[in-house]
């Protein structure tokens, strides 16, 4: 039977390729033959191959969606070639404040909006052609989902892990909610660049800082991307140190409190001229004195309007207020003024530091403009104890004008000190971390609520699991107001319900979760996607977790990655699961650009993928994405250049229909060997765009001279090009007489004896006297053949300048006449 829509005409002439036939016609196959569903109960070798879910956006998918989508799906097809039973979901991260931004601005709700985006995106992906089990679809706003996400929660609760608290946070009084210190840049909100104010809520955190240690030790046992593992100790922010006490009287005089403060640098202890506390710090009350209250309040009144980001900026001017109080420095003995100061925070260390103006730049920059006294206690090379100091000094050297310990280098100088003060009880080594714990607080609409009722018999109650899902309520009046509390509680219907415990009236808690606990275990719910009794069934996740690989963004280095991490581990030591790390490999993409520009709908220069794959074909768009540059460093989009991959192939088309059967030739077999040893590695390398500059290679090779290609020689090509253009492959394969799937006819065996360049031995004459010989590849031409000659110093020795004559039999002999 002859498919309509690839028409062959008559004999010798070969059917054009007609891309849009050829995709659609394998899309309805794969569905039919359920190509891509995986068997998780029964797959031998699973292989989970993750990538990261999309927010389901109005516009649609964007073209770096599908740059990084079609570069799991080339890695995910690669592992199924080479045996594995790949899995390979997709979902949607669709609750949120993007989301329900959006819905605000064009006066939609989300719960009508989100799902047509969905529809729109999932089309849109099917088009890609994605090995993707649609089956195990996730969308984390279905209650179905959330259920699980609240589920996460009560087990955090149960650890001891969820814990509420009153803090300053960051408001944006546009978006009217809490953002991460992450989301503020240049104190503005990174969503809609309002000025951000600080705040103080009560607010549900998850303490992840006590699992700093651990989330930073286990980095070294991940096979990652270099810069994602470096992004991730920075954010955990280890530094060792230790805690000091230095005791102040009160400014009331009738007693003496101890201000604690962590330094990573004890050895300067010396140099300590005065102290700074946040403006927020509990004993900034006691401290104060008569004369200073009023300067000291209205300071602290305008710390509280700023955001707790710009609050660290180094370069800021320094602004601070005395407190009237003096504390003892606790190896000088000597009195010195405690200021408070806004770049000082509660949320580090103790909220408060010794001021070492001689040896950190922050620190030097505020003694000079309060005039305070700067000591040097570090002589770098050169230096003395009286070298005056014209900046702070931070680099190593031997300790000055510190008593005892005068002489020592730093290193030994901050043990010995500590060791010191240690004894006399005033100090104690630590280990910090720059690691918040995690606000999951959002007042907001669009998220899962968060599971607790709060009862006046019983206090705070967590809602039993077995009466989960709470219910996101369908309410018109969703948009956040002033209040700082969630549009929820304007719900009465909703907000008061029965206490779970006494059965009295009891309200719940109005704040949703914050949207990156949703995506903090998806990859742990999409194979067990069609449970609906347990967020995760233990077999299948057993057999399919950890994550094999995952790639995604580097932009969720710290966040996404650090918050799965967290929760992994949480559940682990809470019994559900039997690792800790959800990513056994991973790798970050680059990100695409064009015409050199970074893609902006401003600039008009943004990439519609339909129109592409409308021209080109999917195929070839696919294959051309990953052509542009290395798949981690990302590359330039140039519309011309497109052609070039669509002409490999219309040639690997051609190459298979006018294929003869037969043995491979000699030399063509020698480069497949050696295009399937390099595609192999440069793969499983993610190399993506080095294994498609390997195929067009061998492409001319193939074709070199109008020769007439062997069946042998293209089918395993046919293969290697499989997870990049796997629509084409697909048809190509039937067309060489194949019934299954492509994807599961394996990958082509590379042989090592194959791929090497044959030698011949040439014996090398000097006016006809044999002078030496050379190892030469089978093929090699005289001008290669005399270089190697040359370069024998046994055969150079009896050549000056250039040989009069050279005879040359290929594969036997070289003779030079000098
Ligand atoms: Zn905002
Ligand atoms: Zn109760």
């Amino acid at each position: 039977m002859t498919d309509q829509s690839t028409p062959t005409s008559g004999a010798g002439e070969i059917p054009a390729y007609d891309p849009a036939a050829v995709e659609q016609k394998w899309q309805a196959r794969w569905r039919e033959r359920g190509t891509n569903d995986t068997d998780l109960a029964h797959g031998e070798r699973p292989y989970y191959a993750l990538m990261m879910f999309p927010y389901p956006s109005a516009e649609g998918l964007h073209v770096g969606n599908l740059f990084a989508f079609t570069g799991n799906d080339i890695h995910g097809r690669f592992q199924r070639l080479r045996g594995h039973t790949v899995f390979e979901p997709l979902g949607y991260d669709a609750f949120g404040i993007h989301s329900e931004n959006y819905a605000i601005k064009v006066g939609e709700h989300p719960m009508r909006l989100i799902p047509r985006n969905i529809a729109n995106f999932r089309r849109q992906l099917e088009r890609g052609g994605l090995m993707v089990d649609w089956r195990y679809q996730v969308d984390t706003t279905d209650p179905d989902y959330y259920r699980w996400t609240q589920w996460v929660f009560l087990q955090l609760y149960k650890q001891g892990l969820a814990y509420k608290k009153k803090a300053a946070v960051n408001w944006c009084p546009s978006c009217k909610t809490v953002l991460a210190n992450e989301q503020v840049v240049g104190g503005e909100c990174e969503r809609c660049g309002t000025i951000v104010e600080q705040r103080e809520l009560e607010q549900w955190f998850f303490e992840i800082s006590r699992y700093a240690p651990r989330l930073l030790a286990n980095l070294d046992t991940l096979d990652w991307s270099e810069t994602t593992k470096t992004a991730q100790r920075n954010w955990i922010g280890r530094s060792d140190g230790a805690r000091l006490s230095f005791d102040a009287p009160t400014a009331s005089g009738d007693g003496s409190v101890s201000i604690q403060v962590f330094t990573t640098r004890p050895d300067t202890v010396f140099g300590a001229t005065y102290l700074v506390l946040a403006p927020e710090h509990p004993l900034v009350e006691v401290l104060t004195g008569e004369q200073q209250r009023a300067d000291v309040e209205a300071y602290r009144e305008r710390t509280r309007k700023q955001d707790l980001v710009s609050r660290k900026v180094s370069e800021k001017e320094k602004t601070g207020v005395f407190t009237g109080s003096y504390a003892v420095n606790p190896a000088t003995g000597e009195q010195v003024p405690v200021w408070i100061a806004d770049y000082v925070l509660m949320e580090y260390g103790t909220g408060a530091i010794m001021a070492v103006p001689g040896h950190d730049e922050r620190d030097f920059d505020f003694a000079t403009v309060f005039s305070l006294p700067i000591t040097r206690v570090v002589a770098g090379d050169g230096d003395d104890a009286a070298t005056p100091l014209d900046a702070a000094y931070t680099g190593g050297g031997r300790l000055v004008n510190s008593g005892d310990f005068d002489g020592l280098g730093v290193d030994e100088g901050k043990q010995r000190i500590v060791e010191w003060l240690a004894a006399l009880g005033r100090a104690e080594p630590v280990t910090n971390y720059r690691l918040h714990d995690w606000c999951i607080s959002r007042q907001r609409y669009w998220g899962p609520p968060i599971p607790i009722v709060y009862c006046e018999k019983c206090g705070t109650v967590p809602v039993p699991e077995d009466q989960l899902p709470v219910i996101l309520p369908d309410i018109e009046d969703f948009r956040p107001d002033d209040s700082g509390v969630s549009p929820l509680a304007r719900h009465e219907e909703w907000y008061y319900t029965d206490c779970p415990t006494c059965g009295g009236r009891a309200r719940r808690e109005t704040d949703v979760s914050d949207t990156f606990l949703d995506s903090a275990w998806y990859f742990l719910r999409y194979p067990s996607a069609r449970r609906d009794d347990v967020p995760f069934d233990s077999e299948v996740t057993k057999k399919w977790l950890p994550v094999n690989s995952y790639i995604g963004g580097n932009e969720h280095a710290v966040l996404h990655l650090l918050y799965s991490r967290f929760v992994t581990m949480a559940l682990h030591d809470g019994g559900h699961l039997d690792f800790e790390e959800p990513f056994t490999r991973f790798r970050a993409h680059g990100l695409i650009i064009r015409d050199g520009a970074k893609m902006s709908k401003s600039r008009g220069n943004v990439v519609n993928p339909d129109e592409f794959m409308d021209q080109w074909g999917v195929d070839s768009f696919r294959t051309y994405l990953m052509f542009l540059g290395p798949y981690e460093q990302g590359g330039d989009f140039r519309s011309s250049g497109i052609s070039g991959v669509r002409r490999y192939l219309d040639r690997l088309w051609a190459s298979v229909h006018e294929a003869e059967d037969g043995d491979a030739e000699d030399g063509v077999l020698r480069k497949l060997h050696q295009t399937i040893g390099k595609v192999t590695d440069d793969v499983g390398r993610l190399s993506y765009n080095t294994a498609i500059a390997a195929m067009m290679e061998y492409m001319n090779v193939l074709r070199a001279g109008e020769r007439t290609v062997r069946r042998a020689e293209v089918e395993p090509l046919v293969q290697l090009t499989a997870p990049f253009a796997p629509h084409m492959a697909e048809e190509l394969w039937e067309q060489l007489g194949h019934d299954r799937s492509i994807f599961d006819s394996g990958w082509p065996e590379f042989d090592q004896s194959l791929a090497a360049e044959e030698v011949v031995r040439l014996a090398v004459q000097v006016n006809g006297k044999l002078r030496g010989t050379i190892d030469v590849p089978v093929d090699t031409d005289r001008d290669t053949a005399l270089a190697a000659a040359l370069a024998e110093p046994g055969v150079a020795k009896f050549v000056t300048g250039e040989p009069r004559k050279v005879v040359f039999v290929p594969g036997r002999l070289l003779n030079l006449v000098v």
